[in-house]
């Protein structure tokens, strides 16, 4: 097994709005768990760099990155109603940028086999022009745009399961065959986009994936649209590199969202992306942090994945199974994405 790796810095602390739910505390609980439970000390530590404003434009206007970098300079301010930037938030957020670009780098480079990148702000609301969401720049999709870009990938995708539609990131490849881009959000939710018929355009049709999903989905309806839908495509694209938006806030005891997703079902939604990894890109996998604001089941749903990532088997964890109700009802919009997307049974 080739050892996995971690990204984390410090300087991810330092972007910080007093009782705003995307905190520092969601990464020192992180942090504290994975010590705690003795996984930090069986993974790799890959020191972040910082990225450059040229490896931030891979993807952002130069317009945003002065933005964000003047706003922090003259000590922070809001850049929409969900959105601050804090005093250092633009040195963060270009380590957390550069974060993913190490972890990269060091799975192109065959250093690991897999990288979880524990770094905020996150990424997936962030547009090439606009910072929204909580999202400064794009974290994931510009280590997609590197692997492209300079390490000589034709194809990576993307994998997003943060209860959000990663508006951003789609907006970054909606017209780039290069990258499949696959989503599974609560809808309608913020921030509005995701329908299943947003495929794509151009040559890139149909390598844009949404799964947008009623309020109330667990572990059974979760693990239908990633067996049915996300799998088949992904293996129908054949990527070399496998990315993770990596979102906790469809956990059932989530203050932001309302679904219902446990521990143990992103312990398996993660083993089907560590086996798709395996199958398809020799193992090679890279996470990236975005949402999850129950500390607790951020903890533990972070160590739910890396432990796919090391071969383990589940770890229980305290907060146990989601509530027991029926789920919604599936099947039309699993048809409907199927059908957009051409996959037999739709
Ligand atoms: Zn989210």
């Amino acid at each position: 097994m080739p050892p996995v790796g971690y990204v984390y810095d410090p300087l991810y602390l330092e972007h910080e709005m007093p009782g705003h739910p995307e905190s520092p505390a969601r990464l020192r609980a992180i942090i504290s768990h994975l010590e705690e439970s003795d996984v930090l000390a069986r993974l790799t530590k890959i020191e972040p760099r910082d990225a450059t404003p040229d490896d931030v434009e891979l993807l952002h206007s130069r317009e945003l990155i002065e933005t964000v970098r003047a706003t922090a300079e003259k000590g922070g301010a809001w850049l929409d109603p969900d959105t601050y930037v804090a005093p250092r938030s633009y040195e963060a957020a270009l380590r957390a940028a550069g974060g993913l670009l190490s972890a990269t780098d060091a799975v192109l480079d065959g250093e690991v086999g897999s990288v979880f990148c524990l770094v905020r702000p996150p990424g997936h609301h962030a547009t090439p022009t606009q910072a929204m969401g909580f999202c400064l720049f794009n974290n994931v999709a510009l280590a997609a745009a590197h692997a492209l870009e300079r390490r000589g990938r034709e194809r990576v995708a993307i994998v997003d399961f943060d209860v959000h539609h990663g508006n951003g990131s789609q907006d970054c490849f909606y017209a780039d065959p290069r990258v499949l881009y696959v989503s599974s959000h609560q809808f309608p939710f913020y921030p509005g986009s995701g329908h299943w018929a947003e495929t794509g355009e151009g040559p890139a049709k149909g390598t844009t994936v949404n799964l947008p999903l009623p309020r109330g989905c667990g572990r059974e309806e979760y693990l239908r649209a990633y067996r049915e839908v996300a799998a088949p495509l992904v293996r129908r694209f054949e990527p070399q590199l496998l990315f993770v938006s990596a979102g906790f806030d469809a956990h059932f005891a989530d203050p932001l969202a309302q679904m219902l997703l446990d521990t143990r079902g992103y312990y398996e939604i993660a083993s089907l992306l560590k086996e798709l990894a395996d199958e398809l890109c020799e193992g090679r996998i890279v996470y990236g942090l975005e949402g999850g604001y129950d500390l607790t089941a951020l903890a533990w749903s972070v160590h739910a994945c890396i432990d796919t990532l090391l071969g383990d088997a589940f770890t229980e964890d305290p907060m146990g199974s989601g509530p027991a109700v029926p789920g919604p009802d599936i099947d039309a919009v699993l048809t409907a994405v199927k059908q957009a997307h051409g996959l037999n049974g739709g």
